[in-house]
């Protein structure tokens, strides 16, 4: 199964208190907060009430919810960009990664490299779902030790005379060569970096495919990470299971749609 670890989350410093002060009248210059959130909401919503200097006599009784929310539904959703936050994603196949890296906006990666890495010992990501058929899985499995296979052999067929002193890019160059055979299945690690209107429209467009098995058990994970975090960034999003017991994330108007 992929793991996700988070490596930072946003903070939100007491200098805001100075930013009050400087901008506003004295007799406004406060922030009423309703309720403990995370730093990560408190941000957004401090970012929102900045947009309209909503702050003082000019503040209503919402929660930081309410008010996150209120922003969600007026697609003001450009303040929920502040808070962002990188995380490792690792256990996935590189046919996964190669799926996420397709998101431009929002995102930052760093992955784990096949011309710096010797692949030669990397695990393969067996896709959920395998098992369902004993001779899919063999064939599988027989693919996978082909694959690694040629994959050292052409190491040691580039490699040969050189008695393991090839230079940088000699090493690169046999790299390249040998990962050319590698499965979509080979594990890799990933470090991603998102705010938080990318990560939900990551989750929009992917949480709920129901024939991608991995795709879903990542976004399942994060979501019910980033619940744990921030949970009135991502309210309007909810995990449903389906019939074969599985999991998905559906926003809440995928489950308009689907009735
Ligand atoms: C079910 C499914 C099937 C897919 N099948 C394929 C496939 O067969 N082949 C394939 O190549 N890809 C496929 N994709 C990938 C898909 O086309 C997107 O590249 C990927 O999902 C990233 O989505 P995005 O562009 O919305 O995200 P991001 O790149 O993060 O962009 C976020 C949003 O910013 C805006 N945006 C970003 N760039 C531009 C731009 N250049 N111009 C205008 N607006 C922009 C859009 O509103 C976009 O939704 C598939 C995706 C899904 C979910």
């Amino acid at each position: 199964m992929p793991k996700i670890y988070i490596l930072s989350r946003p903070t939100f410093d007491d200098e805001h208190k100075t930013l009050l002060k400087d901008i506003l009248p004295s007799e406004d210059s406060y922030w009423l907060e309703y309720n403990k959130v995370s730093q990560a909401e408190r941000l957004v919503e401090f970012a929102g009430r900045i947009c309209y200097l909503s702050f003082g006599k000019a503040q209503s009784s919402r929660t930081n919810s309410e008010y996150i929310l209120n922003l969600i539904r007026n697609e003001h959703e450009s303040v929920l960009e502040h808070a962002a936050w990188t995380f490792a994603f690792s256990d996935v196949s590189r046919g996964f990664t190669h799926q996420l890296v397709r998101h431009r906006i929002g995102f930052s990666f760093s992955q784990l490299s096949q011309q710096y890495h010797d692949e030669s010992e990397a695990p393969f990501v067996k896709p959920l779902g395998l098992e369902r058929s004993p001779q899919a899985l063999e064939a599988w499995e027989k693919a996978m030790h082909h694959a690694r296979d040629a994959y050292r052999e052409i190491l040691l067929a580039l490699d040969n005379g050189s008695s393991g002193k090839l230079d940088k890019e000699e090493k690169r160059f046999v790299r390249s060569v040998a990962r050319s055979v590698l499965p979509n299945a080979t594990e890799s690690t990933i470090v991603v970096t998102a705010n938080a209107r990318a990560i939900r429209n990551f989750l929009k467009a992917r949480g709920n495919i129901m024939g991608d098995l991995e795709m879903r058990a990542v976004c399942v994970e994060l979501f019910a990470r980033l619940l744990e975090e921030s949970p009135a960034l991502f309210q309007d999003f909810t995990i449903e299971k389906s019939s074969d017991g599985s999991l998905a994330v559906v926003h809440y108007s995928q489950q308009a749609k689907d009735g």
